[in-house]
């Protein structure tokens, strides 16, 4: 299934239970309610398709399992929009041999280090400068990245 703006004479149809499995829990950011929830942005779309190559090799090392859950952690600074990555890995567990997998994807937050005194503090807010000794050499150790975090099976 492809997943555009080609012209598809139909929309696409979106069965709500099969990926909103991972209720109970809303993730909003600021400017995600400017996209269409019905037509994810391509870059989630190819992140999912990526994810989901992932979890399909995972899989074939387990003949004869089921995949239950998905689990997927997106770090703030990775550039992906949580609702979106779901959704849109949602749609290929719905096609998949296991539709029954529920999706969750968690945000991650940003973890800065300072490379100068090798603090660790959570990126709260934007300090250029190291809370313990005021080097501005830092970088972040945690929450730039998308990864599959693990499967559950059965
Ligand atoms: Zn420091």
């Amino acid at each position: 299934m492809c997943i555009s703006r080609g012209g598809a004479p139909d929309p696409p149809r979106l069965k709500a239970h099969s990926f909103r499995r991972a209720a109970g829990r809303e993730t909003h950011r600021a400017g995600s309610s400017r996209t269409n929830r019905a037509e994810p942005a391509v870059h989630e779309v190819s992140l999912a398709h990526a994810v989901w190559r992932q979890v399909t090799a995972e899989m074939e090392k387990h003949p004869g399992r089921r995949l239950m859950g998905v689990h997927v952690v997106v770090g703030a600074l990775s550039g992906a929009a949580p609702e979106l990555l779901e959704f849109a890995l949602g749609l290929l567990v719905a096609e998949s041999q296991w539709p029954q997998a529920a999706i969750d994807v968690r945000d991650e937050p940003v973890l800065l280090v300072c490379r100068g005194c090798g603090h660790e503090y959570p990126m709260d807010e934007m300090r250029l400068r190291c809370p313990a000794c005021g080097s501005a050499d830092i970088e972040p150790v945690r929450g730039t990245e998308l990864r599959l975090e693990s499967l559950e099976v059965e």
